[in-house]
């Protein structure tokens, strides 16, 4: 059986028992298996998400023997064979919460959330990436749950998670520290507050060939402990590349940066040592590496502690970095959205975009993130959200249906990123199914030979150059998709781009008219250009019009790969 997948996509097993469920299966993960064929203890430890389509009871019976431990059980949801119910079972916060709610946007049913802080949209204090919670969690989640309004206070200069950015605090409600000092339970218990501690810390070692693991990690808890700093504060360790084997570094089993000796030599620290320099080549090891790792000459905050074997320095890391991803969702239904669209979403700490596609990924969204949604129009102002949100160090997912690079938000990102200062680096563009291959798909293969996208929309590009280039395209003979074709100020230009393409096309030629492909609305039809009416036509509409090879089949049609195929 195969292993886990550790390297980011959870590996999904959907289970089941009749014929009626196999359907329904199939629907909800690549990898079915009937019940009776597995053995599910095996199945438990090599699946992250685990889908029954039984009954509750079968599916609870089926993994009593196996539960152990919440941090490794996997996500088990179950969904009934009628498919109107999707429950999660075990590990709601783990994943099982959000499968549900994707298997429901999927198949149609309905997500039973019985977690009460995702039911009623509060946050989970325990789930903020990159932050611990400690204290008493599960009381103080139980207020939050029941509506109580924390004060929040932050001891960093540590942006504040996403949720917490963007609910309502108060002044004198039970209290969310934001501290990176070492938390002091009873104390914490006492006076009913919840520490949340940021990892922005770089713990910079220096360890001899001789240095034991327990010796270096003896030297980074005194270290801490002495300068009243949390551990959960470490982000990472940071050290010299020549100890990348030594098993002391290996022990820490945390992430951990090499540099080598000429880029630590190059760091100016307040305490160099000889030594150190004729041993390594560098006068100085944990000091420079912490500044290095933390990417500010400004960095230390605790210099050098010296042990016997053992050097270690702290540093604070500059700033969250914060990221913008320009997400495509595909054309509406989950089932069209790419792995990697639906884990950017999930992982982000701020999504945003035009309020409609930011209600297309409603089912991967959490209280834990900042969810910010826009009207029509204010494209500008939507990038420059998400923009200033990365540059206030979120992770941003900024939506867009479709493909993001397809007459929507990639592009202006970019310019928007020049114009404001934004590392163009720091953007990464998902693509998404666009309009195009999702109708043409749907109505046959219509862009089977070589084929151009037009906008009509003249708003951005004169109707002067529109037309020239459906001109263009007609001659080429090349097959012609029109995105937003006509809206309800635009209705002119569709009737002329079909009227140029009429007069290089035969009036048989198949014209594909795809309204809301992969929503609940969908409508697609094939008519012939000359019985086109752009009646039915509005700004959910694709039409794509075939070239003088394109043919029907049946309803549908499709573009021969070679002219020589041409009936
Ligand atoms: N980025 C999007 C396109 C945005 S432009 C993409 O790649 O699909 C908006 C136009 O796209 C609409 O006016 C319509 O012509 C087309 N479109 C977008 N979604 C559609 C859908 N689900 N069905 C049909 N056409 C769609």
């Amino acid at each position: 059986m195969t292993h886990k997948n550790t390297a980011g996509t959870p590996r999904l097993i959907c289970l089941y028992l009749s014929e009626k469920g196999r359907v329904l299966a199939n629907r909800i993960s690549p990898t079915t298996l009937p019940l009776s064929e597995v053995k599910i203890g095996e199945v438990f430890t090599s699946f992250d998400q685990i889908v029954f389509v039984t009954t509750a009871a079968i599916a609870v019976r089926s993994i009593a023997p196996h539960i152990s431990s919440k941090a490794t059980d996997p996500s088990v949801v179950c969904v009934d064979e009628d498919g109107s119910y999707a429950i999660p079972l075990l590990g709601g916060h783990r994943g099982a919460n959000r499968l549900a709610k994707t298997i429901a946007a999927t198949i149609g049913s309905e997500p039973v959330i019985t977690n009460p802080s995702d039911r009623n949209g509060t946050y989970t204090l325990n789930s903020f990436a990159g932050y611990h919670a400690v204290g008493d969690i599960a009381h103080f989640q139980a207020q939050l749950n029941s509506g109580i309004v924390p004060k929040v206070t932050n001891s960093t200069g540590w942006p504040l998670p996403g949720a917490l950015a963007d609910s309502a605090t108060s002044d004198d409600g039970p209290e969310i520290l934001i501290s990176i000092t070492r938390p002091d339970l009873a104390h914490l218990r006492l006076v009913g507050s919840v520490q949340l501690i940021p990892e922005l810390l770089v713990v910079g070692v220096g360890c001899s060939s001789d240095a034991t693991p327990d010796e270096v990690a003896s030297a980074i808890e005194a270290t801490m402990i002495e300068s009243n700093l949390a551990n959960e504060a470490i982000h990472t360790f940071a050290t010299i590349d020549i100890r990348k084997d030594h098993p002391a570094i290996v022990a820490l089993n945390h992430p951990t940066v090499f540099f080598d000796s000429s880029q630590l030599a190059r760091v100016e620290v307040p305490n160099p040592s000889s030594t150190v320099l004729d041993s390594v080549g560098s006068a100085s090891v944990a000091e420079a590496a912490a500044i290095l790792a933390s990417g500010s000459p400004d960095g230390l905050i605790v210099s050098k502690r010296k042990f016997r074997a053992v050097t270690v320095a702290v540093a604070q890391r500059s700033a969250k970095p914060g990221r913008l991803f320009v997400v495509g969702l595909g054309p509406g239904n989950p089932d069209l959205r790419t792995l990697q669209a639906a884990n950017t979403i999930s992982h982000a700490e701020v999504v945003t975009g035009f309020g409609p596609y930011v209600d297309l990924c409603s089912d991967l969204l959490t209280p834990n993130q900042k969810v910010k949604r826009f009207p029509i129009g204010e494209e500008t102002h939507r990038v420059d959200f998400a923009i200033d949100s990365a540059i206030a160090g979120y992770e941003v997912a900024l939506v867009c249906s479709g493909d993001p690079g397809v007459f929507a938000m990639a592009s202006l990102a970019f310019e928007r990123a020049e114009i404001i200062g934004f590392d163009p680096k720091l953007i990464t563009v998902v693509p998404g199914v666009t309009a195009a291959l999702a109708s043409s798909a749907v109505a046959g293969a219509i862009l089977g030979h070589d084929h151009a996208y037009i906008s009509l929309s003249d708003l951005m590009t004169p109707w002067s150059v529109i037309e020239e280039r459906v001109i263009a395209v007609a001659r080429a003979d090349l097959v012609a998709a029109f995105y937003n074709p006509k809206s309800s100020r635009r209705i002119s230009q569709l009737n002329k781009a079909i009227g140029i393409l009429a007069e290089f096309r035969p009036a048989t030629t198949p014209v594909v008219v795809a309204r809301a492909v992969g929503r609940d609305h969908q409508s697609v039809k094939v008519v012939q250009l000359a019985d086109f009416s752009s009646d039915e036509v509005d700004m959910e509409t694709l039409v794509i019009v075939g070239s003088t090879t394109s043919t029907f089949a049946g309803i549908r049609a499709y573009t021969p790969r070679g002219y020589s195929e041409k009936k």
